[in-house]
């Protein structure tokens, strides 16, 4: 019987797996892989104490550091892909067929971004193609960028990229705009900004960077281009949840429901941090700290249980 089993090899997953170790809380964590969504980024300013580092290189900073905790079990190349609730504790499958037994679980598997799905946006990822505005915003200084997607991730981008670029426009689907009405008032004052409606991306163009977005105009039926040197793709997150089924709750995104002071699920024996959960802001950073929250919570937990 372990005490804990973490669920992936993130910033949150691995912040979480190195407390859990100091603290010699028997654990182990289930990882895919190390590194998490920001593997692809070609440069990380803001991973604090780094001024800059690949997402490579972080990946295998956070690796090396957790496989340096004497008190550790480690399965990665390894996907959880079903938790049951027994009696007290939990099972846990993976995909590859091993079971374990564990007295509380934290879930660390993060979330993958809704792509598009247009010509130029896999081949120009990193090339002008970016997922983040909080960390990427700054390299559009003196740039057009568009933002893709108008959702509150979608205005949030378009705030950002205020600060650097000369032009940023919004492209959107239909007349509504699904994002927060007072921040869509107070970037539609800025000059800089252009929302165009009823815009359908069909292509992002460009040879070696990006040099333009190619989109259906829906009520005139008309293709039309803009020029750009960044887009923004804000489409929304998909949280990586499947295998928890319906043990815990859920928002209507399908994040999972967590209790911000000490990442408690609804779950008794559950916990859950970063990217996967309900928290507004979604960086290294956050999900590193949460998970960290989560792990000293959960001690204290094991302890009064005396699990
Ligand atoms: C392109 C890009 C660039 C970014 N750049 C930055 C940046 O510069 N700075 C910044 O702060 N943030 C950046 N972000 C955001 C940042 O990457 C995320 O906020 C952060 O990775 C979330 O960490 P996490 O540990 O919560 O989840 P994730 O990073 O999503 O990690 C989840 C982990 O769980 C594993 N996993 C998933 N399902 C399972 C399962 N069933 N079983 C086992 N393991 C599983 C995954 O393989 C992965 O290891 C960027 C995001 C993107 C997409």
């Amino acid at each position: 019987m372990l005490d804990l089993i973490i669920v992936g090899g993130g910033p949150g997953g691995v912040a979480a797996g190195i407390y859990a170790a100091r603290k010699k809380i028997k654990t182990l964590l289930i990882a895919e892989s190390f590194g998490g969504q920001s593997l692809v980024s070609a440069d990380i300013q803001n991973w604090i104490g780094t001024k800059s580092i690949s997402g490579l290189g972080l990946a295998q900073n956070l690796e090396e550091h957790l496989r340096t905790q004497p008190d550790i079990e480690i399965l990665d190349g390894n996907l959880v892909s079903g938790v049951q609730k027994t009696d007290g504790a939990f099972k846990v499958q993976t995909k590859n067929g091993k079971s374990f037994e564990t007295k509380t679980i934290l879930v660390c598997s993060g979330s993958f971004r809704r792509r598009l799905g247009v010509p130029g946006e896999d081949r120009l990822d990193g090339k002008g193609v970016v997922w983040c505005s909080t960390c990427d915003a700054p390299l559009f200084g003196g740039k057009i960028v568009a933002v893709v997607g108008a959702g509150n991730a979608g205005l949030e981008a378009v705030r950002d990229s205020l600060a650097y670029a000369t032009k940023v426009y919004l492209l959107n689907r239909t007349d509504k705009i699904r994002g927060d009405a007072v921040t869509l008032e107070e970037i539609k004052k800025n000059p800089k900004v252009e929302v165009i409606y009823w815009a359908e991306t069909k292509e992002i163009l460009g040879d070696q960077f990006v040099s333009g977005l190619k989109y259906l105009d829906k009520q005139t039926n008309q293709e039309k281009e803009l020029k750009a040197d960044g887009v923004f793709i804000e489409i929304g997150s998909v949280p990586n949840v499947e295998f928890l089924g319906d043990l815990v709750q859920k928002s209507q995104f399908n994040e999972i429901i967590v209790d911000h002071k000490t990442q408690k699920t609804s779950q008794e024996g559950i916990w859950a941090a970063g990217d996967v959960t309900d928290q507004v802001y979604r960086q290294n950073n956050i999900s590193a700290g949460d998970a960290v929250k989560a792990v000293l919570n959960l001690y204290d937990y094991l302890g009064k249980n005396n699990k």
